[in-house]
């Protein structure tokens, strides 16, 4: 090797290194789902990786069937990124995998939640606090208040009794901004048409420290049901939406922008990226191109 050739070779290794050091580091949760989990990872892969800002390493639990010793072995190391993506639906966590998650979260680290993730766990209280609101699992009023918008754009949490989590058929929908100026949306237009998707309704939980940033109108509840959220959690930030029900309902410029920043946030508290130029209008779905 001559030398400019050496030396240039370190350069890119350098170069490289640098480049890998600037990126988020993601930790996406996947493994068991009631949805296509195989299918919708990898476009949540896509849209945090293709805004080359993050870094995403997956973590697949063991199976609905799996053996005491592959949960034993099952032991994601949450400390070692800048923020946990579920992508999970399933069985509980082994103990120590719990209690691993709610240190990492109390004392300053960063969860996003999607979709059926709020789903999961309606026993286990601190998941709940961390998640604000989640459906299905027996959840009822027990869990905690049901949370909407009303017609008048007030915030109501609602303590009467009902089950928590429904949806009518999928279909396309519209998102409409509560919170302009927070970092996550800003910029976006103050409605915008999301892919077809299930529209989760009469969600509940604790619902601490909650900030619902976007709500869209189920026609099924008649209320204005929460869709972009944020929650603090001891020294942590969540991210949480329940929009994301298939890869096609993921596959929308809006959903890519919305997991980006509010991964971004929840990571760092702030949002450098920008939105695409191609952002849905108040009437036109917009989806990424596949590659
Ligand atoms: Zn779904």
């Amino acid at each position: 090797m001559t030398l400019p050739r050496f030396l240039g070779f370190f350069l890119l290794l350098g170069f490289a290194s640098s480049a890998w050091a600037d990126k988020l580091k993601v930790l996406l949760i996947d493994g068991q789902n009631n949805h296509n989990w195989k299918a919708t990872t990898p476009v949540l892969v896509d849209a945090l990786e293709s805004s080359d800002r993050f870094a995403v390493t997956v973590s697949t639990s063991p199976a609905r069937n799996g053996s005491k010793e592959q949960w034993a072995q099952w032991n994601p190391d949450f400390s070692a990124f800048d923020v946990t993506l579920s992508n999970y639906n399933g069985q509980s966590w082994p103990e120590n995998v719990q209690k691993d998650l709610e240190k990492y979260v109390k004392e300053g680290g960063s969860l996003v939640i999607v979709h059926a993730a709020n789903n999961s766990f309606s026993n286990w209280l601190e998941y709940n606090r961390m998640i604000g609101l989640g459906g299905w699992g027996g959840r009822t009023e027990k869990n905690g208040p049901y949370l909407y918008f009303s017609d008048a754009g007030k915030l109501v949490r609602d303590p009467r009794p009902g089950r928590g989590g429904s949806h009518g058929p999928q279909h396309e929908f519209t998102v409409k901004l509560r919170q302009k100026d927070h970092p996550i949306v800003k910029g976006m237009p103050a409605e915008w048409k999301h892919a077809k998707d299930e529209l989760y309704d009469s969600l509940r939980g604790p619902a601490e420290n909650v900030e619902v940033l976007a709500t869209s109108y189920s026609s099924k509840s008649k209320k204005h049901e929460p869709m972009i959220m944020t929650i603090s959690y001891g020294k942590g930030r969540v991210f949480h939406t329940p929009m994301g029900h298939a890869d096609y309902s993921m596959r929308c410029v809006g959903f890519y922008d919305v997991v980006r920043r509010g991964t971004e946030w929840a990571a760092t508290g702030k949002v450098t990226l920008p939105l695409s130029n191609n952002f849905p209008t108040a009437d036109k779905v917009v989806s990424v191109s596949r590659k």
